[in-house]
């Protein structure tokens, strides 16, 4: 009999039932270290009492009202944004695949306004930028799209990090070209800086839009507001969610505002997208994560953790290969099967997540406090120990 609730998931079987920081407390009673933060969501923890204080101020006024009205905490979110980013403009919505479907029609649209239509946008392999029809055709990738045909058409994908492929595929009939500048579900693989800005010149040549996804690796979690601000170039377009609400659904389309001139009233909506409950607190965890003091915690917390996870790799050269990312956004590539690095983890009340190309993913609080870095640490210490012994037995 099917179960009650889709099974579309592979679940672990645990339940919360209350947080606090980067822990979570299991229906049993346990306390797990959360170094997952609900997929990069809970940027600064569990029951942050900033965004508590938020929620609750904003959920006694005002939940609801539609945008046939103007709300002023979205106006509030959106002046934000354009003041820290290169944006002139933004567009709510309530997660990132909802973004998604924006950034793709405000690509075609731009043509299409300017009178010399493009429908074609160019992806990478292993990239996520949602489920929807219209994501899942722009990533690819048979796990997503089997099934689900006929896909919406228009989309190119080229491999990872092969500028010739690259070269070839983007041309004048481009429209788009979209990359996450670290791929997240991919296996935290990092778009070298000058791949971007090479990106960013080849767009320019043909005349295409540049798409950066920022859903996983924006909002602080590279120790920057947004992960392209290293490579010192801009996009057209960035899709952000996650991190953004801190926990609650938000999700945000930015852009310039050229590249936003086709987006006339009536073209595109949302009936929840930009909501005060949702902006009210997207405010706060942007106001909070903006500051150049936080953002400058942020690097030196990614710095403890990423020297302590270059010792385990290290210390267990047969469990783990390397370390990768940037900031908060940290990838363990392993030498077993991540859903066994996940596992023993788990023994050790440690929560982690895993990632395509044989990646476990740490993406914890960015304002998880340096002891809890030095106690996942440990915990991880002793999963791969165990994990290790067990190998051993086993050979
Ligand atoms: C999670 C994710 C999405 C989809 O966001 P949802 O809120 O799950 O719809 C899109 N792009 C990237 C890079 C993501 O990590």
């Amino acid at each position: 009999m099917i179960p009650s609730v889709l099974p579309t998931y592979s679940r672990l079987p645990l339940s919360f039932v209350s947080g606090e920081g980067s822990w979570l407390v299991e229906a049993d009673g346990r306390r797990f270290l959360d170094m997952g933060a609900g997929i990069a969501v809970n940027a600064l923890g569990h029951a942050a009492p900033e965004l508590v204080e938020a929620l609750t101020e904003q959920a006694s006024k005002l939940w609801h009202v539609s945008n046939l009205y103007t709300i002023p905490q979205q106006q509030a979110l959106a002046d934000k944004l354009v003041e820290l980013t290169f944006a002139d403009t933004v567009f709510f919505t309530n997660s990132g695949t909802e973004a998604a479907e924006l950034a793709i029609k405000m690509a075609r649209k731009y043509h299409y306004e300017k009178g010399a239509p493009r429908a074609q946008i160019v992806a990478m392999e292993g990239a996520f930028h949602g489920r929807s029809t219209g994501a899942i055709a722009m990533a690819g990738g048979d796990k997503m799209v089997k099934g689900f045909g006929p896909l919406m058409p228009g989309f190119t994908h080229v491999p990872f990090g092969d500028h010739e492929a690259l070269k070839a595929a983007v041309t004048e009939e481009t429209a788009a070209v979209i990359v996450e500048p670290i791929q997240g579900e991919g296996g935290i693989r990092v778009l070298p800086d000058v791949c971007l800005k090479g990106l960013r010149a080849l767009c320019d040549k043909v005349g295409a839009l540049l798409i950066f996804d920022e859903v996983q690796c924006g909002m602080g979690r590279t120790g920057r507001l947004f992960a392209h601000e290293y490579a010192g170039v801009t996009p057209d377009i960035m899709m952000s969610a996650k991190g953004i609400g801190g926990g609650f659904p938000l999700g945000a389309v930015l852009a310039t505002e050229d590249a936003a001139s086709g987006m006339k009233a009536g073209t595109h909506g949302s009936t929840y997208g930009g909501n005060p409950l949702g902006c009210a607190i997207g405010l706060k965890v942007t106001d909070v994560i903006s500051d150049p003091a936080f953002l400058a915690e942020v690097n030196r917390k990614a710095g403890l953790l990423r020297q302590g996870l270059e010792g385990l790799v290290a210390s267990h050269p047969g469990i783990f290969e390397e370390v990768r990312g940037t900031g908060l956004m940290i990838g363990l590539k392993c030498k077993v099967a991540p859903a066994e690095v996940v596992a023993a983890a788990q023994a050790e009340e440690l929560l982690t997540v895993p990632a395509a190309d044989n990646v476990v993913r740490l993406l914890p609080a960015l304002n998880i406090p340096d002891g809890d870095i030095a106690e996942a640490l440990a915990r991880l210490d002793r999963a791969a120990g165990a994990l290790a012994k067990e190998k051993a037995a086993s050979a």
